[in-house]
């Protein structure tokens, strides 16, 4: 067996380790050891390629590698676990970035060497479109989620967008018809570049999830093709698996805010910014405030509740608090389950993860399809640090950036206990109705000192 025979079976083993490992991450219950698998994939692909005879220098790479691995570190150990769908976002950038400068870098080499071949220039000129759309979309999309950036853009924005979506197609066609004229390609990334912070501004409120998974997904068909460059069969295979998975997570995020990908990269839907209600006209003298201890009388007599976690909770990282009211109020007789929407937090999965890490029992966790018609049923509904994704105006107002949103229909329950610091806004930045309903009480503070309060409170 030959360095590159050891080299394709190397990178066999790493695809079908891949597959596994997103085989597993399909379940809580193997999630740990699909992610083990997953990596250890890549470790293998990454010790194979090092025996390429075409690596030029193994100390370019060490650099790298090390350079990589204290940015990488500090990052783990600096940011907060509130910070981390940002970290994704950014992430999905970096993914992005990566494919266009080895394309990029590759194609040129080649054009340098007098080598031209249709399926390079095809696939350098998708990465560079895809690859560079990723990079500024994530970017922009990073500051959106830190709530840092509130432009939403200007009028005819997707006119423009049409316009350099269109310019782009005209550049890859120049890249593959005149490949020895590498300006076309450099035309080309700054396009995409332009396109992707023009294409995700305007987008916000209920539409960020999708965004979020879209990037995702390019942020792999840039890969993939970045793989037909090199023709590097495992690049293809990796890409195309993030690729076709950030795809149908789209579609899930698409089907659970009912809405379709078309729709949110060429709507005009307001963002956030846009939007008039104001929170005096719902709030004004109709918010009830509690206590820990009224809480735990509320609760006491209960015999079905439904916890509602919402991204407050990771901020307040109650999840450890929730777990120990849970077990105070089964230890009374109450039945007690969570009620997950597909958006609340700020990545997919956000509460199941946080959940799961105070071992909340996954049985517990009822998605919003199979919960909502039980809130009737219910006797006290918890909303806890969630807004948007409990908020009733997602039905009553099409005016509102949120509009057409599936809630969770909190407000059947008999009673709504909502935990917060303040009245102030979720992610969509509205104001929400269901904090001034009649049925409603609001416990100001913390989330995770509210929570620990309700607990101490019940057990006196
Ligand atoms: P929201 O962002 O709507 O609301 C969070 C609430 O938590 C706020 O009202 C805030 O109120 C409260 N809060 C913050 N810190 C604390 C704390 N320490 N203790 C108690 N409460 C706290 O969250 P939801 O989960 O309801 O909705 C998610 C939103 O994020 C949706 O709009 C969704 O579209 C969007 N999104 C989701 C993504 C995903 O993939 N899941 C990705 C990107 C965006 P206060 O400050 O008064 O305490």
């Amino acid at each position: 067996m030959n360095r590159a025979d050891v080299i394709q079976l190397g990178y066999l083993v790493a695809a079908v380790l891949f597959i596994l490992g997103l085989k597993g991450l399909a379940k809580p219950r193997t999630a740990r050891r699909g992610n083990l698998l997953g990596a250890s994939g890549m470790l293998g692909a990454v010790l194979v390629t090092l025996l390429d005879q075409a690596i030029v220098s193994y100390w370019v790479l060490i650099a790298g590698l090390a350079a990589g691995a204290v940015i990488g570190g500090t990052l783990a150990v600096k940011v907060q676990m509130t910070s981390m769908p940002e970290l994704v976002a950014l992430f999905n950038g970096f993914g992005g970035a990566a494919s266009v400068l080895v394309a990029t870098a590759s194609f040129i080499k080649l054009t340098d060497l007098g080598i031209t071949d249709e399926q390079v220039s095809v696939a350098a000129s998708a990465t560079a479109l895809i690859g560079a759309v990723t990079l500024t979309g994530s970017i922009i999309a990073f500051f959106k989620l830190k709530e840092s950036l509130k432009w939403s853009g200007f009028g005819g924005i997707r006119t423009v967008n049409a316009a350099l979506a269109v310019a782009g197609i005209v550049l890859s066609i120049l890249v593959v018809t005149d490949p020895t004229n590498t300006t076309w390609l450099w035309a080309l990334v700054a396009v995409g570049a332009v396109l992707g912070v023009l294409a995700v501004v305007p987008i916000g409120g209920a539409d960020m999830p999708v965004v979020i998974a879209l990037l995702n997904s390019l942020s792999g068909l840039a890969a993939s093709a970045t793989g037909f460059v090199l023709d590097n069969t495992l690049l293809i295979i990796a890409g195309s698996l993030v690729g076709a998975s950030g795809l149908i997570l789209t579609q899930i995020m698409c089907v659970a805010m009912n809405r379709s990908a078309l729709d949110v990269i060429f709507s005009d839907a307001p963002a956030s910014s846009a939007v008039g209600i104001d929170a005096d006209d719902v709030y004004a003298g109709k918010v009830t405030a509690s206590s820990a201890e009224e809480v735990a009388m509320i609760l006491d007599t209960a015999s079905r509740v439904v916890i509602v976690p919402g991204y407050g909770l990771a901020v307040a990282q109650a999840q450890h608090a929730v777990r120990e009211m849970t077990k105070a109020l089964e230890e009374n007789g109450t039945e007690v389950v969570f009620a997950i929407h597909p958006v609340a937090g700020r990545m997919p999965g956000h509460m199941n993860v946080l959940l799961a890490e105070a071992e909340i029992d996954y049985q517990k966790l009822i998605e919003m399809d199979e919960i909502n018609p039980t809130f009737a049923q219910t006797d006290v509904a918890i909303v806890l640090g969630a807004n948007d994704v409990v908020n009733p105006l997602a039905k009553t107002d099409p005016e509102s950036p949120i509009a057409g949103m599936p809630i969770l229909d909190v407000d059947l329950a008999q009673t709504v206990v909502v935990i917060k610091r303040s009245l102030s806004p979720g992610f969509a930045g509205i104001p929400n109705p269901l904090f001034a309903a009649d049925n409603a009480v609001v416990l100001f503070g913390d989330g995770k000192r509210a929570v620990t309060d309700i607990t101490k409170a019940l057990g006196e």
